[in-house]
């Protein structure tokens, strides 16, 4: 196992920390959180500089990169402004490592080069209000009409659905006696007649944020199922873990930022004639900072490796999610602390990774599901 980066990894980083310290600054990410507008000009910015399509395959005019390229990409996006991340990461998750696996030609044809390009977004419609952490007991349903099916059901938490063009929906196709069988996954066009969508009020993650769906008689074609009929859920846990990996880098450069920003205020913030750096009880919170931060990338680093060679486990991906959402949370609130009453100030930026990192410990599978991943791990 090497996590050295290559020189064109370095290259990946330095490029795009160039490119967005320009695009997404300080004052434009505080407008996107606090306008709740989505960072659209700096997603342009990425496409118009070829950057979503980095792990697209070559002949649809993307990179061809790898999962370690993806995850240097999704810390720098993450570290200059987290929502932006988490936008990217949907759509080349979704769009693009989703239809890669598991796309008919037409639809890969149909949203890849439009994802590299920036004109279509894509989002994931897994969780109900009644299916949470077990996600498998979904009732959303699709029932086959022709050549058709037909949507009914409601969705929570669809993160980016009114923004999106497309939808990967997990819905219930049949019943057996295990609840993970006759579950589908449809590709579906997000603007089909009888889909009402909702934005939510949320703490944290306000400039795309998340919504509720309902579906009415929602009728999507045959040809927009994803997957094998019935047999979807294999494939939702699948981005399920991809999804880990990625949340897992954007949070570790989006807890890089909040660190950075507390270190440079203990250097420079003097009470008791000195720097409160020098004060043991602050300068003990940023070295341990420090120590998560090393121990979160290089868990991204390893993941993202294991995911190269084919060796990623669902107990590693859980790992992984468990401590870069921990230790981001932990930084944050560390870090607000550390800047005093600033921290707790909206003119800076601390309050919003104070708010936006308490949904990493919930989001994409709670902390507690993931002990529950690694201890069924350990045979208990
Ligand atoms: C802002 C936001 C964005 C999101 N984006 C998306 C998205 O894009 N797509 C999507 O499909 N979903 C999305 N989600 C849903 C998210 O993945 C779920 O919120 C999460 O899986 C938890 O489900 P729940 O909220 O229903 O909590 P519940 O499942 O009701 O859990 C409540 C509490 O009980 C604990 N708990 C539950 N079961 C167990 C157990 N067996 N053992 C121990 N503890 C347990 C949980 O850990 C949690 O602390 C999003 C959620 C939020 C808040």
């Amino acid at each position: 196992m090497n996590f050295d980066l290559s020189s064109d990894q370095l290259n990946i980083r330095n490029h795009l920390h160039e490119l967005l310290k320009d695009v997404c600054t300080p004052e434009y990410v505080k407008n996107c959180d606090e306008q709740e507008k989505p960072p659209r000009e700096a997603l342009d910015a990425l496409a118009k500089n070829g950057w979503l399509g980095l792990i697209a395959p070559e002949e649809y005019g993307g990179a061809g990169g790898s999962p370690l390229d993806l995850a240097v990409m999704l810390d720098v996006l993450g570290y200059h402004f987290e929502e932006l991340g988490l936008w990217v990461f949907r759509n080349l998750t979704y769009g693009c490592y989703a239809l890669m696996k598991h796309g008919t030609q037409a639809q890969k044809d149909m949203v890849i080069p439009k994802v590299i390009t920036g004109e279509v977004s894509v989002c994931f419609g897994l969780t109900e209000p009644n299916s949470g952490s077990d996600a498998s007991a979904l009732i959303t349903k699709a029932t086959k009409d022709g050549d058709d099916y037909i949507i009914n059901g409601q969705k929570v938490y669809t993160s980016g659905m009114d923004i999106s063009d497309y939808c990967i929906l997990v819905a219930r196709t049949n019943n057996f006696e295990k609840k993970q069988q006759g579950i589908t996954n449809f590709f579906i066009d997000t603007k089909l007649p009888g889909i009402q969508v909702k934005k939510l009020a949320t703490l944290g993650q306000r400039a795309i944020g998340t919504t509720e769906v309902f579906y009415n008689e929602v009728r999507t074609p045959a040809s927009s199922v994803l997957g094998a009929v019935d047999q979807g859920w294999r494939g939702a846990d699948n981005y399920l873990c991809y999804e880990r990996l990625c949340l897992s880098a954007a949070r570790t450069g989006a807890a890089r930022a909040a660190f950075e920003f507390a270190l440079e205020h203990a250097k420079t913030r003097e009470q008791f004639g000195k720097p409160i750096g020098k004060f043991q009880a602050v300068s003990h919170k940023l070295a341990d900072m420090r120590v998560m931060l090393d121990i979160s990338q290089t868990m991204v680093y390893r993941y993202a490796w294991l995911v190269e060679q084919g060796k990623d486990t669902r107990q590693d991906a859980a790992a992984l999610k468990l401590y870069t959402a921990e230790s981001y949370k932990a930084i944050a609130d560390m870090s607000l602390q550390i800047l005093g009453g600033y921290g707790y100030c909206m003119e800076y930026p601390l309050q919003r990774f104070f708010r936006d990192s308490r949904l990493a410990t919930i989001g994409g599978g709670s902390s507690e599901i993931q002990r529950n991943i690694i201890a069924s791990s350990l045979g208990l």
